[in-house]
């Protein structure tokens, strides 16, 4: 093993967060080949403190597949993937590209289902290690790398008692969430309904390789594309700057569980009584099919709904008010199971959220809606027909928020997802297949999509949906002024 591909073997061990078995021994000449002089890749390797892996490295697959949070992986190859551990790492792999006329994409945590970020060809960045955390606790901020998880993020600012409204899932890295807009906790409250709308600041390094800080009064081109432009993004952001809100003294809870024959009152709940709560309750609906149940038992035996209420509260005693109108609906006697009173925490939120998300094979896609009823009543249809053994739609409410001026601007008064998880690589392509028929029925009642969530390999050409006709106009001139030779790849599937 040559001294290289032991480094990278090193540096991929102490990286990985992945349990997943990935296929490792692809033999080859280690170190760096074709399309690469191999004095040129091994110079960018001297230059960088980070890990330069190309793709006749021994380890190239084994390091490709663990950029992939799950266990499909997505077959596109990289010419290189370059693990940075400073900004400057950064800044060098950039150069390194543009010179090379190698195109660039960026990974943190790998979460995104379509694997958007991985390519054939090219370079790609991997920023999971930029992981610092820096609070300032008076003036309510942090600035936080983009490696840094959610769950650990609301870890340090609890020490401050402030908090930050992360993703609902805790292993999912600030980056990409925010990047593409942010479906955080309790966002409606603190965030204009997005979480991307908390960031005051970036540190992005451009396609020419320099460093800029981008904000309303810096680059503020840079800073209106940065929020929301996602995978669409022309550069590499390694910092952020959060604005903090104070920590909620509990998170005021209550899950009610119903028979699938209540879906549509369970809905109108939604629809009618819930937009009444307070703007920092957070309301959403799943549907889920019992584990202990047969796969061909009817659907009104297997599936179940969940209505889950979480009051971010200054007191048990206003937690218990603000969920007061919900849990005096008619609708909640006839609950099946109910837990009540819960006092959670953004811990213990964490902590039954990973739960459900295992690292299996996954798929998902979602709409914005304001038509809950109609969104529903064109799931209801489809839902006995689910060929992957766990298909659980969510709908969530997001309130009537107004989005401040962003690439981030598409928004529905509901946000309705459907993930897809199974088992065997042979129940891929008719989940994949499922899925497409359904988010086409549901285009009729769609507001667009959410660029983090939605299908990019299955309806990359719905990807413009996700954001306002004026916004895609402008992350597209945007494009052109600080990309002009073209160093980093577009929105997936676009040209
Ligand atoms: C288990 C799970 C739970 C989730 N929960 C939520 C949730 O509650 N709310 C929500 O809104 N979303 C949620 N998501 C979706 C999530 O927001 C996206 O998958 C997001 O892309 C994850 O961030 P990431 O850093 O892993 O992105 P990656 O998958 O690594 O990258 C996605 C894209 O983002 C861009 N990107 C990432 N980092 C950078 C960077 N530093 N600079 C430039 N571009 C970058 C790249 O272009 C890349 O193509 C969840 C996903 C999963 C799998």
């Amino acid at each position: 093993m040559s001294k290289l591909a032991l480094w990278s073997r090193r540096r991929f061990l102490k990286a990985s967060t992945l349990s997943v078995p990935v296929a490792v021994g692809l033999t080859g000449t280690p170190g760096f080949s074709a399309p690469f002089e191999g004095s040129a890749a091994a110079d960018l390797q001297k230059r960088i403190v980070g890990t330069v892996v190309v793709k006749d490295d021994e380890h190239y697959e084994t390091w490709r597949q663990a950029m992939i949070w799950q266990r499909a992986k997505a077959d596109r190859r990289p010419d290189m993937i370059v693990q940075v551990e400073r900004i400057e790492d950064v800044q060098e792999a950039v150069r390194f590209a543009a010179a090379g006329r190698m195109k660039v994409t960026t990974r943190c945590g790998g979460h995104s289902m379509a694997a958007c970020f991985l390519r054939n060809g090219g370079m790609l960045i991997d920023v999971s290690r930029l992981d610092g955390i820096v609070v300032d606790k008076a003036a309510k901020q942090a600035v936080v790398g983009p490696g840094v998880f959610c769950r650990g993020l609301a870890e340090r600012l609890a020490q401050d008692d402030l908090a930050f409204p992360g993703a609902h899932c805790g292993t999912v890295p600030i980056s990409g969430f925010l990047l593409g807009g942010g479906v955080g906790l309790n966002t409606n409250a603190w965030s204009h309904g997005m979480s991307v709308f908390a960031v005051k600041a970036l540190d992005i390094v451009t396609a020419d390789g320099r460093l800029l800080r981008a904000s309303e009064s810096e680059n503020a081109g840079l800073f209106w594309a940065a929020r929301g432009g996602g995978p669409g993004l022309f550069g590499v952001v390694v910092r952020f700057h959060l604005q903090c809100f104070d920590a909620p003294k509990v998170i005021w809870g209550a899950t009610y569980t119903f028979a699938f024959t209540e879906l549509d009152e369970v809905t109108r709940v939604m629809d009618k009584v819930v937009p009444q709560l307070d703007s920092d309750v957070e309301v959403l609906i799943s549907i889920a099919a019992l584990p202990d149940v047969a796969e061909d038992a009817p659907v009104e035996q297997r599936q179940r709904i969940y209505l889950d209420a979480n009051a971010f509260a200054v007191s048990e005693a206003e937690g218990r008010r603000k969920l007061a109108l919900l849990q005096r609906d008619p609708l909640i006697p006839r609950a099946l199971d109910r837990v009540e009173n819960r006092a959670g925490s953004f811990d213990r939120y964490y902590s039954e959220n990973e739960a459900a998300f295992p690292q299996g094979y996954w798929m998902g896609d979602s709409i914005w809606t304001d038509r809950p009823m109609e969104a529903i009543a064109i799931l209801k249809r489809h839902i006995p027909d689910c060929p992957a053994p766990r298909g659980t739609p969510l709908l969530l409410y997001m309130g009537t928020n107004t989005l401040p001026d962003a690439a981030c601007s598409r928004i529905g008064r509901f946000y309705l997802a459907y993930y897809l998880e199974w088992d065997e690589p042979n129940q891929e392509l008719p989940s994949r297949a499922y899925c497409r028929k359904v988010f086409k029925e549901l285009k009729v009642v769609a507001k667009g999509s959410y660029i983090n969530e939605m299908d990019q390999e299955g309806r990359p050409e719905d990807i413009h949906d996700c954001y306002s006709p004026q916004a895609w106009a402008r992350l597209a001139k945007l494009r052109r002024q600080w990309d002009p030779l073209g160093v980093f790849h577009g929105f997936y599937g676009q040209s």
